[in-house]
């Protein structure tokens, strides 16, 4: 059943691709699926394991190594949303909350703006600049931290529903716990990207057409939960947050990181020309949207 809609009807996307690792620990036959009404992408059966089983799949180097290059601009993207988040709440915001606040940069951008920021995590991966009393942590998920009712001004969550089995209990604690006229950004990965479609073809090709090329829910970085432009829409009105602005973006980033990263000039071309075409048709990596709480 589809954990958004409840609706029963899906279309089976393909079996999700496990590495030796991931083949200790999953020994249930699950499969990717899109649901026909809404257009979610989940794993059905819904998976069955433990946090300590999630803890062995997460363990080694869930954080990459980045570039220079990558690092500026993802300083310059905090830099924009926070400025969006400032504007969409008319310059009036004293309470931020990053979900998911990793490393805690976006908290650092939020204290020098002059708000009071607040980071939850489950686990506290922060560096030492934002480990200071003027940064309030809860380290737990989401749901357990318990944050009052209609508290915060600013909910900053980047990357992070697409690795939640409970999507729409996230996105109501996110109403519960916002103020009325609050802001929320969500950014998710587009699983309707050029990209994907590409990865589809590879599959066929390469004769592994039983392996879904949306969400990998058991290879890093374990995506459990899949959106389009439209099942993310659809998911927001429910919850009865009013949608500001919604885009798929990012394709020059991400080409320019790949063409940079790769050592290989051939692939460097051919992902370069890939990523044009899907910013030209929209078709991008990256879907991000600002809701209002009514
Ligand atoms: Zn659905």
């Amino acid at each position: 059943m589809c954990p958004i809609c409840k609706s029963e009807k899906y279309n089976s996307v393909g079996i999700p691709k496990l590495d030796e690792k991931s083949k200790k620990i999953i020994n249930k036959e699950y499969q990717v699926v899109q649901c026909i009404e809404c257009k979610f992408y989940y794993v059905y059966p819904e998976i069955e394991l433990s946090s300590v089983e999630w803890k062995l799949l997460y363990d080694e180097n869930y954080f990459t190594e980045q570039t220079d290059w990558y690092k500026r601009i993802r300083a310059k993207h905090r830099k924009q949303r926070i400025e969006k988040l400032n504007t969409l709440c008319e310059n009036d915001v004293k309470n931020f909350l990053d979900i998911g606040c990793g490393e805690g940069y976006m908290l650092l951008e939020a204290v020098s703006n002059g708000w009071i920021a607040y980071g939850v995590d489950i686990t506290d991966n922060r560096i030492s600049e934002s480990n200071n009393s003027k940064i309030s942590f809860v380290n737990s998920d989401l749901l357990s931290a318990k944050f009052p009712d209609d508290f915060f001004d600013c909910i900053y969550m980047d990357s992070i529903l697409e690795h939640v089995l409970n999507t729409k209990e996230h996105i109501h604690e996110i109403k519960r716990i916002l103020k009325k006229g609050g802001v929320a950004y969500i950014g998710v990965p587009n699983e309707d990207s050029l990209q994907n479609d590409i990865k589809k073809f590879l599959n066929i090709i390469t004769g592994h057409k039983k392996y879904s090329p949306k969400i990998k829910p058991f290879l890093s970085p374990y995506h459990v939960s899949g959106f389009n432009k439209y099942s993310l829409s659809s998911l927001i009105k429910k919850s009865d947050l009013k949608i500001e602005l919604l885009r798929n973006f990012s394709t020059k980033s991400v080409f320019r990181m790949t063409t940079f990263a790769s050592k290989d000039f051939l692939p460097a071309i051919f992902l370069t020309m890939i990523n044009l075409i899907a910013l030209l048709i929209r078709r991008e990596y990256y879907l991000e949207t600002y809701v209002k709480k009514k």
